[in-house]
């Protein structure tokens, strides 16, 4: 029994067979109490009946003669044998003629149903018995009887009432158990649909069909599960997508200078290019090129996932800075641009891996400066936050922030410069960047420091690349 739809189905059957099994039961049960109670009320009624009509009689006539005559109008119901005896218990009435002048006791009577008394006189009793013309066999040939021999009608009709409610009932059960198996087999339809859809949403995904969506079609919790489970889908959906562009970016950024070295290889080779210092220093700086961005992208990747492991030191980060700003200042003098630090005082030792926060600020200076054209200006500022207002920065942290006066980002590029191969202007001479690694280590460097990098800009005026470190 694998299937939820049969247990659903089986559940809901259970359910039907116990209530109708219950209900069956307890109307069985109450049917018979109310019957018999309804029964022994107008059974006494009926002897009352009988008592008051032949009281009646008596007081009228002052003897039982003739009363024969009004045994048959008393006795109401069929079958039935009503016997009357004098106070001496000398039978003067019986509607089966047979016991007339026989005494009670000669006959078998014992306990009466009811005795007569006129003007507190006892006049006689009377006896309600099963008639032996009716039944035609059974004790009351001639014989003596219970007393309990009337209750015989009342047991026959309780019997046949409760066969009926029980028919009725049976027939109640089988109807409902039927409607439960097709209303269940229904229902559960309903219900294991959407679970049949996930299942099958599920295999085509993992079969690799990542742009399969369920159908939400309904607003409960099944429609939640869908919703939920195609959100999955979507973002397995544009992770591969982004796994795929990813590769696609690396081998892209991989074949270019591969192909400058093998293209300078080949032409001396074929005696175009002479071996020269020119052509060879190419080579190398291809090669730098391609070292460097096989490193980056082995330092993003262990970052990324968590296995970079950071060699933590007390560091003089002001000192740090200096240095990096001093190395930078060749570049920047010849490119025109002035470099200055504003580092304000008592910046304090923090515990970071000097040659990543390095790494750091390289990148950002090294984009600073070709980002900004000959006569501006770059200011590296080291202050302990909060440096400047607005800045998203707790105290308890260094703030650095390298400022140029260069072109500025778009509003539209501001989300994603740190995202990993992206680049502002795809189309830019590759000379005049990188592969979009740079911002990406940034990234992963200072929040693996537990700090925190962000970037201000506005187009034509300059950027301000920012980034926190904890102070511990
Ligand atoms: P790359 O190594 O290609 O420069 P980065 O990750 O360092 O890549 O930078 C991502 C993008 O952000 C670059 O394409 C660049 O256009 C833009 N960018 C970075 N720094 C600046 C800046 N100071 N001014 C203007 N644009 C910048």
């Amino acid at each position: 029994m694998r299937s939820l739809r049969w247990k659903l189905a089986l559940a809901f059957l259970a359910v039907v067979v116990i209530s109708v099994g219950l209900t069956a039961y307890l109307t069985n049960r109450g049917a018979a109490r109310e019957f018999s109670s309804y029964v022994l009320e107008s059974r006494r009624n009926y002897i009352d009946q009988i008592e008051e009509g032949l009281g009646w009689f008596y007081e009228n006539n002052g003897s039982w003669t003739g009363v024969q005559n009004l045994l048959d109008g008393l006795v109401m119901m069929r079958g039935e044998r009503l016997v009357l005896a004098d106070s001496s218990g000398v039978v003067v009435g019986d509607t089966d003629l047979q016991w007339l002048g026989l005494t009670t006791g000669r006959v078998g009577l014992s306990a009466s149903t009811r005795d007569i008394f006129v003007s507190g006189d006892e006049v006689g009793e009377f006896y309600l018995l099963s008639s032996s013309m009716m039944r035609g066999r059974g004790p009351m040939m001639g014989g003596p009887v219970s007393p309990q021999t009337p209750l015989f009608f009342q047991d026959v009709q309780e019997q046949e009432l409760l066969e009926r409610v029980n028919r009725s009932l049976l027939i109640a059960g089988v109807v409902a158990v039927f409607v439960a198996i097709v209303l269940g087999l229904l229902l559960t339809r309903q219900f294991t649909r959407p679970i049949q859809g996930l299942k099958n949403g599920a295999a085509r995904i993992a079969s690799g069909d990542l742009a399969y969506r369920v159908r939400v079609e309904s607003q409960d919790e099944f429609g939640d599960l869908a919703e939920s489970f195609n959100s999955m889908a979507a973002s397995l959906d544009s992770s591969e997508q982004a796994r795929q562009r990813l590769f696609a970016d690396i081998a892209h950024e991989l074949r270019t200078p591969l192909s400058i070295i093998e293209g300078t290889v080949n032409a001396m080779l074929d005696g175009v290019y002479e071996p020269d210092q020119d052509n060879l220093k190419s080579i190398k700086e291809e090669t730098a090129l391609l070292t460097r961005l096989v490193a980056d992208l082995r330092d993003l990747a262990l970052a990324e996932s968590g296995q970079l492991k950071l060699e933590v030191e007390s560091v003089d980060t002001a000192k740090l800075i200096q240095r990096r700003v001093s190395q930078a200042e060749v570049m920047a003098r010849e490119k025109g641009i002035g470099l200055t630090t504003d580092i304000t005082g008592g910046i304090p030792s923090v515990m970071v891996d000097s040659r990543r926060i390095e790494q750091v600020v390289a990148n950002l200076l090294d984009n600073a400066l070709s980002h900004t054209p000959s006569g501006g200006s770059v200011v590296v500022t080291v202050t302990t936050a909060p440096g400047r207002d607005g800045y998203p920065v707790d105290a308890g942290h260094i703030l650095v922030s390298v400022a140029d006066t260069g072109e500025g980002i778009a509003k539209e590029h501001l989300p994603h410069v740190f995202d990993r191969l992206y680049r502002v202007d795809d189309a830019r001479p590759r000379e005049k960047g990188g592969a979009g690694l740079g911002l990406a280590i940034a990234k992963q460097m200072v929040e693996l420091h537990g700090g925190s990098i962000w970037v201000e800009s506005e187009m034509g005026k300059g950027s301000t690349f920012s980034f926190s470190l904890p102070i511990i």
